[in-house]
C-alpha cells in the first residue's frame, strides 16, 4: 500500500465516478417540471446525472423567480420599476447586479447594433399597447398617445450604464422582455452543464435550449418544431439541434383583432406601431440571449435589411416567414438548413 503514488487511490476514484455518472445520464430517464413563471410557460426536462434531478429542477425555478423580481418591469420596486420612477437606479446588492449588468451590457450593445430595431427602452409604448397586461386593448392607441410615448423610447435615451446602476431621460422605461427569456436559459444552461447534464430541453414560452442528445434516443439530436404562425396545431417544419438555442418572434403570440387588422406585440420602434415585415423569425445558435435579442431584432427589420444584421454573428441563423400578397413566404438565412438540419413540414 506504501509504494502506491499518494494520488492513486483518489484518481481510480475519479474515474470510476465519471464511469458512472456517465453510465447514469445514458439511462431514458428524465425528471421534469412545468411552471408559470417570467409570465411564461417554463418547462424543464432533464436525464437524471448521477445527482438528485428534481432537486437541481427545483433549484433552478427558485433562481427563475428570483431574476424574475429583479428583471420585470411589473413587479413593484424592481430595478426597471425604480428606474422608471426616479430616472435614475443603483442595484441594491450583489444579486440584482449579477441578475441586471450583464443583460443590460448585452441589451445596450445590440440595440446599437441593430440600429435601434431592438429596443431595451420599448417600455412606454409596450404599456400603451398593453400586451403585457392581463387586460388586452380591444383597439389601438390613439396616435397623440403614441407619438407621446414614442418621444420616451429608444436606446439613445441612455445616460449612465455602469457598476452602479442606470440613469435614463425623463420618462423612459426599460423592458426587457425581447432578451430576458434567452438570457435565463442560458443561465439555466450554465448550471445544469456545471452540474454534469448531458441531455436536457428547456423551454421557456417557445424558446428553446438543448443540451446533447434525446434522452429517448441516444445519438438522436433533440427535435424543435417551429409553430405554423397561421395554423394551430401545425408547424412549419422541425430543426434537429444539439447544444444550442432556438428563439422565435411570432405575431401570433399575443395580439388583438381589430377591424380586421392584426395588432401585436413586437412593435417597430421607428413608428411606434407593431412591426409589419414579418410574421414570424426564429434564429438559432449557440446562446439563448443573443437568439432571443436577434429575433425580435430580425422580426422588425425584416428580411433583407435582418439577414445582413444576422452576417455579423458567426453560428447564428434564421427563418423568417412574412406575407407577401397575401401568402405566406419562408426565406432562410444562408447556413439555416444546414445548421438546423432543417426539415421542412409537407
Ligand atoms: P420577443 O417575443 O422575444 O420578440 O419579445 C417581445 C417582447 O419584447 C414584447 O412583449 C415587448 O415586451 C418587447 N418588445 C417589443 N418590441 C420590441 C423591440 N422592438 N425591441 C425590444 N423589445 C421589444
Ligand atoms: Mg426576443
Amino acid at each position: 500500500m506504501n509504494n502506491l503514488p499518494a494520488s492513486f487511490f483518489p484518481r481510480a476514484l475519479l474515474l470510476l465516478s465519471i464511469i458512472f455518472v456517465y453510465a447514469s445520464c445514458a439511462a431514458a430517464k428524465s425528471a421534469e417540471a412545468t411552471e408559470y413563471l417570467m409570465g411564461t410557460r417554463v418547462f424543464i426536462r432533464v436525464a437524471p446525472c448521477g445527482r438528485d434531478a428534481q432537486a437541481d429542477i427545483q433549484e433552478i425555478i427558485q433562481e427563475i423567480r428570483r431574476f424574475d423580481a429583479a428583471a420585470s418591469a411589473h413587479r413593484e420596486n424592481s430595478f426597471p420599476a425604480r428606474l422608471a420612477r426616479d430616472g435614475e437606479a443603483n442595484f441594491t446588492n450583489e444579486e440584482e447586479k449579477s441578475i441586471l449588468l450583464p443583460m443590460l451590457r448585452e441589451a445596450f450593445a445590440f440595440a446599437r447594433a441593430s440600429g435601434g430595431a431592438f429596443d431595451p427602452f420599448i417600455g412606454k409604448l409596450s404599456k400603451l399597447w398593453g400586451f403585457s397586461s392581463l387586460a388586452m386593448r380591444a383597439e389601438p392607441p390613439r396616435a397623440d398617445e403614441i407619438a407621446q410615448a414614442l418621444a420616451a423610447s429608444g436606446h439613445q435615451k441612455l445616460l449612465r450604464l455602469d457598476e452602479d446602476g442606470m440613469a435614463v431621460a425623463r420618462h423612459t422605461e426599460l423592458d426587457l422582455g425581447a432578451i430576458a427569456k434567452g438570457e435565463m436559459l442560458d443561465r439555466a444552461a450554465a448550471r445544469l452543464y456545471a452540474w454534469g447534464y448531458r441531455r436536457a430541453l428547456l423551454n421557456f414560452g417557445g424558446d428553446v435550449y438543448v443540451i446533447g442528445d434525446r434522452i429517448d434516443a441516444e445519438g438522436e439530436p433533440w427535435r424543435i418544431a417551429v409553430q405554423h404562425p397561421r395554423k394551430a396545431q401545425a408547424y412549419l417544419g422541425v430543426a434537429r439541434i444539439q447544444d444550442g438555442a432556438m428563439a422565435t418572434s411570432a405575431d401570433d403570440e399575443r395580439f388583438f383583432i381589430h377591424e380586421g387588422k392584426r395588432w401585436h406585440h413586437i412593435l417597430n420602434p421607428f413608428t411606434g406601431l407593431p412591426a409589419s415585415e414579418a410574421v414570424s423569425a426564429s434564429v438559432i445558435g449557440p446562446r439563448a440571449a443573443l437568439a432571443d435579442a436577434l429575433a425580435t431584432a430580425l422580426f422588425v427589420l425584416g428580411a433583407d435589411r435582418g439577414l445582413a444584421l444576422l452576417a455579423q454573428y458567426p453560428g447564428y441563423h434564421a427563418l423568417f416567414v412574412f406575407m407577401s400578397n397575401d401568402i405566406l413566404q419562408e426565406r432562410m438565412s444562408p447556413g439555416f438548413a444546414d445548421a438546423a438540419g432543417w426539415k421542412a413540414a409537407e
